[in-house]
């Protein structure tokens, strides 16, 4: 038994507010939005990450994003700009691949936070990287 929220959502299990759809994907207004217009883009097949995606999934996305919903948000709702996000396993409520579009607008808020503390040097954290 699949209890996933978002293969809910495609199979019209739950009801969602669609902006856009195809054989492949879905997008849908998040329902605790970050800005007005915030957007989760999601495949249809039930796939977990970033680690479970293919490059031609990845490539429809990106151009509907380029092509369709980037347009439409700056067109309906005037946003100043727009940012691509995607949580892989921590950070990650929904265990279905999505991706948030979140049209950014001046004075919006919308900041990353982080804990000073855990850093390292930038120089420390290369080497560990390419060595
Ligand atoms: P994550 O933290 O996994 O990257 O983001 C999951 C997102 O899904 C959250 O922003 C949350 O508001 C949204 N979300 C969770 N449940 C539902 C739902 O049932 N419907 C919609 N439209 N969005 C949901
Ligand atoms: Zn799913």
């Amino acid at each position: 038994m699949n209890d996933c929220i978002f293969c809910k959502i495609i199979q019209g299990e739950m009801p969602s507010y669609t902006v856009y759809e195809d054989d492949d994907l879905k997008v849908f207004m998040n329902i605790n939005p970050s800005t007005n217009g915030h957007l989760l883009l999601i495949p249809k097949k039930h796939l977990t990450t970033l680690l479970d995606v293919d490059k031609e999934w990845m490539g429809h996305a990106l151009e509907v994003i380029q092509t369709k919903l980037y347009p439409l948000l700056k067109e309906k709702l005037h946003c100043d700009g727009l940012t691509l996000s995607q949580n892989n396993f921590y950070g990650q409520e929904v265990k279905h691949f999505h991706i948030h579009l979140t049209p950014r607008y001046e004075h919006d808020l919308v900041d990353y936070q982080y804990n000073e503390e855990m850093l390292n040097e930038v120089e420390t954290v290369f080497h560990t990287l390419v060595e």
